[in-house]
């Protein structure tokens, strides 16, 4: 394909007509986009060892098995609590490893990639940093998986044309994740767009994710919109789950507390028969 056509899209190699099959992301302990829903969760931030591994402990015996935890966290004011840096890096990934469970975790820097590297299985680009070309160029060189938040004032070819930069550049394991757009509308956090979901895995091969948590910023809206995710398609959702949200250092009311995210389970389960489609942990542990 003429990669110089512009009467075709601007992105070229995240589309269906570069590459018509979908994208696989194999990981230690699961695969994203192979088919069955993916679920991770965790909490916001990592915060210490005891909240770290209590959730890490309750989330594997429901199946879970990629675990997330920000440990460099992009907060709106300097004074919030803005993580534990490479302190939390190291507790995400004991924790994951003691429960067989695969580490997501953000990295908000460019300089910080080598460190999050070391330590994370899928490097998460925040939605701050979607057009963030010099981090995009860096994750570009690497061979771990990047999943792509979407920029919360992105268009969705803005979104893709920011997954073009890490593919252009050599890493084709890249996942979407949508996680709720700004609109006039206040009484949510953002709007989640799921309309985007069905129709970017039209147009790309890419996985999708749906992050409920960031998306809606109210506890008692994750699970109706993650049965909604993946009643419209998405290949996994992404939840912030703690063991104590009131005292939970950043996004507690948007956190689900362990009952919760049991229902969530138990609900996401049977939106994915919708599809005929099984629940990742649904599978056997083959590819450990
Ligand atoms: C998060 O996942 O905790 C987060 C900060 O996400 P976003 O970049 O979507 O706000
Ligand atoms: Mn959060």
């Amino acid at each position: 394909m003429e990669r110089s056509d512009n009467k075709r899209k601007p992105y070229q190699l995240v589309s269906r007509e570069w590459k018509k099959e979908n994208t696989v992301i194999k990981l230690k302990h699961t695969e994203i986009g192979s088919g069955r829903i993916t679920l991770i969760a965790g909490p916001c931030a990592v915060e210490n060892e005891d909240q770290i591994f209590t959730i890490s402990e309750f989330l594997s015996k429901q199946g879970i098995r990629i675990l997330r935890g920000g440990a460099y966290k992009p907060r709106t004011s300097p004074y919030a609590f803005q993580g534990l840096k490479k302190e939390g890096l190291v507790m995400i990934r004991q924790a994951a490893d003691k429960y067989g469970m695969n580490v997501i975790t953000e990295v908000m820097d460019t300089n910080l990639v080598d460190e999050v590297y070391q330590y994370a299985d899928i490097l998460q680009v925040g939605t701050r940093n979607m057009q963030n070309f010099q981090l995009l160029r860096a994750l570009s060189k690497i061979d771990k998986p990047v999943m792509l938040k979407r920029g919360m004032s992105s268009t969705m070819e803005e979104w893709l044309l920011a997954a073009e930069y890490i593919l252009s550049g050599g890493n084709d394991k890249v996942i979407l994740c949508e996680r709720g757009i700004r609109t006039f509308e206040t009484a949510t956090r953002n709007t989640l767009d799921l309309s985007i979901v069905p129709l970017v895995k039209s147009v790309s091969h890419l996985p999708v994710i749906v992050d409920p948590s960031q998306g809606t910023g109210i506890r008692e809206l994750v699970t109706p919109m993650s049965v909604a995710a993946i009643a419209a398609g998405a290949d996994g959702i992404m939840v912030e789950v703690h063991n104590q949200p009131e005292e939970a250092l950043s996004d507690g009311e948007q956190s689900l507390y362990f009952d919760q995210f049991s229902e969530l389970v138990d609900k996401a389960r049977k939106a994915a028969r919708l599809h005929d489609k099984a629940m990742d942990f649904e599978s056997e542990k083959i590819l450990i």
